[in-house]
């Protein structure tokens, strides 16, 4: 796992850009599924996911199946947890 700039700066913009618009739900995901990819769109990304990298599935009530490479799964849920972060701090 990196946390460099660089690609991933682009990648982090599109995923912020979502979880602004709804694209992507604040929600943070304890259950996942993950295995080679299969072609589909990344959700955070917008890139096919081939089958060389992991995917990473989110089943959301059992209705929104979300699929993410996982480096892009990791940005989402890692700003979701620095806001729920920034907030606690924020009650205090
Ligand atoms: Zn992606």
């Amino acid at each position: 796992m990196q946390d460099g700039l660089g690609p991933n700066a682009e990648i982090l913009r599109l995923v912020l850009s979502k979880i602004a618009d709804g694209a992507l739900p604040s929600v943070r995901v304890e259950k996942v599924w993950a295995g080679y990819g299969t072609g589909h769109r990344c959700y955070g990304c917008d890139q096919p996911i081939d089958r060389t990298e992991i995917e990473t599935e989110i089943d959301l009530a059992g209705a929104l199946l979300l699929r993410l490479h996982r480096r892009c799964f990791a940005m989402w849920q890692r700003e979701l947890e620095t806001r729920e972060n920034v907030a606690a701090r924020d009650l205090k």
